[in-house]
């Protein structure tokens, strides 16, 4: 089933959350360059890059004696595709970018990953790592790196995880020593490193975290390294792909074992201050989690699409009212019902996923101005943690309900529809696992700027509840009573953490997760509200007002009605003996 590009969801999205047609924050994006750049990019999405997604699955990515090939067509796709500048959209101009803004390289990158997740991951690494250099890195380090890393002709990694050392850092042991020549040794070996090895890039530039011997322990001592494959002087560096996992999906991206340094050490270069490493990674870290969570919308947009296609196909049993002959399954109420959640909860995490991508684009021109983290940053900061952990389980939500529409169909691997659901298992789990997401929110983005940067948000979501109620679409009134309990709910359970007063008490801990799934409901129910009123009088407008209606009367209803856990029933999370079970 082909893929098609949702340019008019995509551009309803950028306007009404993202605000683009505000020409002083968007000026690239005026007079139609939005809409000719994403139909672009839809074409080479869906005619190159989803043909390639089987294929990815079925074939895999391989090693022998260190050396990885990547599935049939992915080297000619890459590298058509760098050379087309979709590589350089968002980056910086001093060095090859184009310097567009963020709503539009989530948007691109929606478009790429439902074409392939494992092709698309790439890329994603890639702009991490222009994006560490670009604010850390010394002026002789971009000179050097950056021109090649902004066209696509090199790739870049990250390099965080160590066997004993997860989702926490602090634990990492990998070495770095001092050369004597401003270059460092590093030596250490890594698990899990997409792309850390492939055939698609001359070079591969991998960010590594390391320890110098004097460095103090925990977090504080972690530095970056910039390690390159190849040296400046055409050398190989001391550095190799050891083995790739077997995994349950994203089958086209090797996953590999890196060794750093075990033949004495592989020459690198530090990457802003000594011991300050994970600072770096910090500043990084909204932009990849949100790339993360466009995978997941990415995943559950093409999942939707081949369910709702399939539905209309597979004719079983005659639908209410249909007097012979067998229905196409789309016209069951149930089948209808499930393809319509599928749906609402795509276009939910796609709006707080441009939410949070219009907040980074205000915070970068707010920077230029004040200098430093402004209102716009603390606002994607909050965001960031809701699109990624949101997003993220929706996709593996969506794409099981893509097998259920599809019966045994979608159990049997023909359809596509079990490959969806086992590429977006991946994505709550990398990038900061949805639990660490949860803690995140609870712990360092209720209490920004005391409170208030929650507030503002809860006073947005009211406000739309009251445009939602105040409508003239009798749906729509009737649907703003669930979105008016779901802010309800939510501010007491904000209200509830401000009165405990301590973000790592257990009491807070064992309710962040379904606190989190409030959250991003209500936040995203909002916009699906704003959306839906934006539509009036278009072609957009019903399917817009169905989705919000859907979303609002289920998902932000259901998630209401997490409060009483939330606040009560920690208790029993903590007082459960499970190791005795
Ligand atoms: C396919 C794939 C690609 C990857 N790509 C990269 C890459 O390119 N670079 C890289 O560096 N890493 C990469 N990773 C690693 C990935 O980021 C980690 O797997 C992830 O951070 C989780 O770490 P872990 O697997 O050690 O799980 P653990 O940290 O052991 O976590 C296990 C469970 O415990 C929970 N948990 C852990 N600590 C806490 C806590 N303090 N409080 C509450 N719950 C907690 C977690 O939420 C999780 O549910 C990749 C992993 C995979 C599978």
């Amino acid at each position: 089933m082909t893929y098609a590009p949702p340019l008019q969801a995509l551009l309803h999205t950028m306007r009404v959350v993202g605000g683009m047609d505000d020409a002083t924050l968007y000026p690239a994006l005026a007079d139609g360059a939005a809409e000719a750049i994403l139909e672009e990019a839809g074409k080479f999405a869906a005619e190159r890059i989803a043909p390639l997604n089987a294929v990815g699955d079925k074939v895999g990515a391989k090693v022998k004696d260190g050396v990885v090939t990547t599935p049939p067509g992915w080297k000619e796709a890459y590298r058509d595709w760098s050379d087309a500048g979709w590589n350089a959209l968002a980056a910086p101009e001093a060095f090859g970018g184009q310097g567009l803004p963020t709503i539009l390289s989530v948007a691109c990158a929606e478009l790429w990953n439902s074409g392939s997740v494992a092709f698309a991951l790439c890329p994603l690494l890639t702009a991490g790592a222009i994006e560490a250099l670009t604010v850390h890195g010394s002026p002789e380090l971009q000179a050097r790196y950056l021109p090649n890393l902004v066209s696509g002709r090199w790739t870049g990694t990250m390099n965080l995880t160590e066997p004993q050392a997860g989702s926490d850092l602090a634990a990492l042991t990998s070495k770095a020593e001092r050369a004597g020549d401003g270059s460092y040794r590093i030596r250490g070996t890594k698990i899990y490193i997409t792309y850390g090895e492939h055939d698609c890039a001359e070079n591969i530039i991998h960010l590594v975290l390391a320890r110098l011997p004097d460095a103090p322990p925990g977090t504080r001592g972690i530095s970056l390294f910039l390690v390159p494959k190849i040296l400046p002087d055409g050398s190989r560096n001391d550095l190799r792909c050891h083995s790739i996992e077997h995994k349950l999906g994203i089958h086209g991206s090797p996953t590999c074992t890196m060794i750093f340094g075990d033949a004495g050490g592989a020459t690198g270069w530090l990457i802003g201050e000594e011991n300050r490493g994970l600072n770096c990674m910090f500043t990084m870290m909204n932009n990849a989690r949100l790339m993360v969570a466009v995978q997941g919308v990415a995943v559950a947009e093409r999942a939707t699409q081949r369910a709702i296609h399939y539905a209309s196909e597979r004719r079983q049993g005659r639908a209410p009212g249909v007097k012979e002959g067998m229905s196409p399954i789309i016209q069951h109420p149930d089948v209808k019902r499930m393809l319509l959640e599928m749906r609402a909860k795509t276009a939910a995490a796609r709006a707080l996923c441009m939410a949070t991508a219009a907040a980074l684009d205000g915070a970068a021109v707010e920077e230029k101005t004040a200098g430093a983290p402004t209102l716009a940053f603390n606002r994607a900061s909050l965001l960031t943690p809701l699109a990624k952990a949101y997003a993220t389980d929706i996709s593996v939500e969506v794409a099981s309900i893509g097998i259920q529409v599809h019966g045994g169909m979608g159990f049997v691997e023909e359809t596509g529809a079990a490959q969806h659901y086992r590429d977006a298992r991946i994505l709550p789990i990398y990038e900061g696992t949805n639990g660490i997401q949860a803690i995140d929110l609870v712990g360092r983005k209720l209490g920004l700027e005391d409170g208030h940067c929650v507030e503002t948000e809860l006073e947005r979501c009211a406000d739309q509840a009251l445009k939602a109620r105040q409508s003239s679409d009798k749906g729509l009134a009737h649907s703003s009573v669930a979105l008016e309990a779901g802010v309800a709910a939510l501010r007491s359970c904000v209200s509830y953490f401000t009165t405990l007063n301590n973000p790592a008490s257990s009491l807070i801990l064992a309710g962040a997760t379904p606190f989190l799934r409030l959250f991003a409901c209500v936040s995203a129910g909002a916009y699906l509200v704003e959306m839906a009123l934006a539509a009036t009088g278009t072609p957009l407008q019903e399917p817009m007002i169905a989705d919000c209606r859907f979303f609002l009367e289920n998902e932000v209803a259901k998630a209401a009605a997490l409060a009483p856990t939330i606040i009560e029933s920690a208790d029993l999370v903590l007082t459960a003996d499970l190791a005795a079970a």
